[in-house]
């Protein structure tokens, strides 16, 4: 009898525990490239980009968290046996490299980490701290979702803060055991990597995101991949250099390349998206420059120039109503070169 009811909440509770989503779904792009998109979270993972050389694979970003990086890696031992030789680290944001123990602990031997030189220095010098400030942050978030949950009577909701709190908590135990890895092969402008059919070029074009993001260029399979200096999402401000972003945009539209993949949202083919963040970032800095000109506060400044940029740019990003505020607090104080 136990057993039956036993038996009998084990079917009940799969009855209402829709199965967990994919962190990954994998798109192809071109023969042996494929764009690995991340489900959004609780806690952001970036997109991948999984490149087959003749040899072995190099993969392009690693996400917030080892766990993520290994069901990546659950993912790629679908497509190919051949090893993960090569890890890219495209800019030292946390969740684009919080990620990479895991390809060491999968293929130990003969591992590169490529990235810029400077985006070394980074992670070195920024990286690293930040996951301590986040360790230090999360059982406050912990205890936020917690208060949030016992307030809570939409069904729904709940569901969604049990699923935040579970994240959050297996977060905080993977932050205790985070070792974050340094690149191990770095360039200041360029470098090629040549493997029989498969030529693959990493490319430094100028500030943009950080003052260390890396494009890694396909040029006979006409992709391009990069981290978060273009991507699908409202353009993230906070370590940026808005103006030489613009030029550096500029100089990526003159590649040839057909299909692109950024660091979130979805895969693009051809190049419209570049056209919008070049327009966007044009428009944030001589709309918010014109209102700072007029003695406008940071806030003054936000409740004029989001109307503006709203009119325009509404339906090109999916969270431009949450996120595009941030932008423009970020361009006035570049502007007012106030930057605390
Ligand atoms: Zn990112």
């Amino acid at each position: 009898m136990k057993r039956l009811v036993s038996l009998l909440l084990f079917i009940a509770a799969a009855a209402v525990t829709p199965a967990a989503e994919p962190l990954f779904t994998i798109t192809p792009i071109a023969d042996g490239v494929y764009a690995a998109i991340s489900t959004p979270q609780y806690k952001t993972n970036c997109n991948a980009m999984i490149i087959v050389l003749d040899d072995s694979v190099l993969v392009v970003d690693t996400h917030s968290k080892p766990s993520a990086a290994r069901a990546l890696i659950t993912e790629i031992k679908k497509i190919t046996d051949k090893p993960v030789r090569f890890v890219v680290n495209t800019h030292f944001h946390w969740d684009h490299t919080q990620g990479g123990q895991a390809y060491p602990a999968a293929w130990p031997l003969n591992l590169e980490i490529i990235s810029s030189e400077k985006t070394r220095e980074n992670i070195e010098r920024v990286g690293i701290p930040r996951v301590k400030t986040q360790l230090l942050g999360m059982p406050k978030d912990i205890y936020r979702i917690k208060g949030e949950l016992a307030k809570a009577t939409d069904p729904k909701v709940q569901a969604k803060l049990q699923d935040d709190l579970k994240q959050a908590e297996g977060f905080l135990e993977e932050l205790k055991q985070m070792q974050l890895q340094l690149p191990t092969l770095t360039f200041e402008r360029s470098m090629i990597l040549r493997r029989g059919s498969r030529t693959v070029q990493f490319l430094f074009l100028g500030n943009a995101h950080t003052d260390g993001d890396i494009w890694v260029y396909l040029p006979k399979e006409k992709v391009l991949a990069c981290g978060d200096a273009l991507h699908g999402w409202v353009p993230f401000m906070s370590d940026s250099y808005p103006y030489d972003w613009i030029k550096t945009l500029e100089a990526v539209e003159k590649l040839d390349f057909e299909h692109f993949l950024g660091g979130h949202g979805g895969v693009f083919h051809g190049k419209e998206q570049i056209k919008v963040w070049k327009s966007f970032l044009t428009d944030l800095l001589a709309e918010t420059t014109q209102a700072y000109s007029t003695g406008a506060t940071m806030n003054e400044t936000v409740a004029q120039v989001l109307p503006k940029l709203t009119a325009k740019y509404n339906t090109s990003f999916p969270d431009f109503a949450q996120r595009a505020p941030g932008t423009i607090e970020k361009a006035w104080r570049m502007v007012s070169g106030d930057t605390k």
